[in-house]
């Protein structure tokens, strides 16, 4: 990829994560034209022309990416993925009492519990665990033909970041009036994405998109307009549709960060090759996992592994600890796994290098030969 880290020290940080340089470099360029000519883009008023255009800007880029089809909406929003738990089914629900959901992990199920403060909330398909690890329920499992039409939407979370488990891209065409409702925070723009296949996309900045406090909505015109009466105005999706995401201050140089990070995906091939880098650098650690003879072990198992976050142990708590401390004396940033699952979480996003993974790689290779 034309942009690499520009030194040996490597950030597998699961978010806020990675930006690319040149985008970070291009920010620090920006901020400083302050007294120049003009106001930077953290200086100027949302409902100025300057950032009316690189809002504009930043939607046309993300709607080429994924090639989106015209009856989606792009929202660029505040509040993080987890607001958007509970503003799902304050936005979608309508009439209907009941909802869908996948119980894939742990981010699943935190969307779930928010879900039921709201709704009933019918679990259509749960990951479950073997001798080979953690297995996701196939979609074509969830009985999305079959769903009752009285249920509001199907969520699912498309990557387990804390887990380490990733669903593959979604084939089936609901053929029920269902919505597929997808949290993508950790895998969007991480692949190509068939967006026809989905009423509702949400995304947290923090991982592929740029900075957090902003995340991406992408929903279906047909979605619009069903918002229960007490939703907050800045967080119905109709009302912020039709302000095009200013109906008030929205996170501006977060979406200006975006806008860059969108044109840096482009540069350097689009999804495919995000795609392609992306599997290269999962697939290298899962290759020295499986060559360590059991020193370190994934708890997924192979076909419901995440190409984002890789997730393994050691054989104790003494190794794991030892481990992350000389990985952090070598520069190898931020492996430390999620604090309820705990282990080891190489996260390879977007922006994290090739060599990022190469690094990784002999590191796990020299410790197993000193400590194995
Ligand atoms: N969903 C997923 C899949 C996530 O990975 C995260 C954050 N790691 C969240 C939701 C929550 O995001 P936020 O902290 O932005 O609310």
């Amino acid at each position: 990829m034309a942009d690499s880290c520009l030194s040996d020290v490597f950030n597998f940080s699961a978010g806020p994560a990675a930006i690319p340089e040149t985008v970070l470099q291009r920010a620090r360029d920006e901020l400083l034209t302050r007294g120049t000519s003009f106001p930077s883009l953290m200086e100027v008023p949302f409902s100025s022309a300057a950032f009316r255009t690189i809002a504009d800007q930043a939607h046309q880029r993300l709607s080429a990416l994924l090639a989106l089809p015209d009856n989606y909406r792009i929202l660029f929003m505040a509040g993080g993925a987890m607001a958007q738990f509970g503003l799902l089914p304050l936005n979608l629900l309508g009439s209907s009492k009941r909802l869908a959901y996948v119980d894939s992990g742990y981010w699943a199920s935190r969307a779930i519990t928010e879900a039921r403060r709201f709704a009933t909330v019918d679990i259509v398909a749960s990951a479950w665990r073997d001798d080979e690890g953690v297995h996701l329920p196939a979609p074509k499992s969830w009985g999305l033909e079959t769903l009752d039409r009285g249920v509001a939407y199907c969520h699912y979370t498309a990557n387990e970041t804390a887990d380490g488990a990733q669903f593959p891209e979604l084939h089936e065409h609901s053929s029920s009036d269902v919505a597929v409702v997808c949290d993508m925070t950790s895998s969007f723009l991480a692949r190509p994405l068939d967006v026809s296949r989905y009423g509702l996309i949400y995304a947290g900045a923090q991982k592929n998109i740029g900075p957090a406090g902003l995340t991406v909505v992408l929903v279906r015109d047909d979605l619009l307009g069903r918002s229960a009466p007490q939703t907050p105005d800045v967080f119905n999706y109709g009302l912020q549709s039709e302000a095009r995401s200013c109906r008030n201050t929205p996170p501006t140089f977060a979406v200006g960060l975006a806008n860059l990070v969108f044109e840096w995906i482009a540069d350097n091939g689009g999804l495919s090759a995000m795609a392609r880098h992306n599997d290269e650098k999962s697939a290298m650690v899962y290759r020295t996992i499986a060559e360590s003879c059991g020193f370190y072990r994934c708890p997924v198992a192979p076909g419901s592994r995440s190409g984002i976050n890789v997730c393994f142990t050691l054989p104790d708590e003494v190794l794991t600890e030892r481990f992350i401390v000389e990985a952090e004396e070598n520069g190898l940033h931020h492996l430390r796994g999620h604090s309820r699952i705990g282990g080891i979480r190489a996260s390879f996003y977007n922006a994290v290098p090739h060599a990022a993974a190469v690094a990784l790689s002999q590191f796990m290779k020299d410790f197993q030969a000193r400590r194995g």
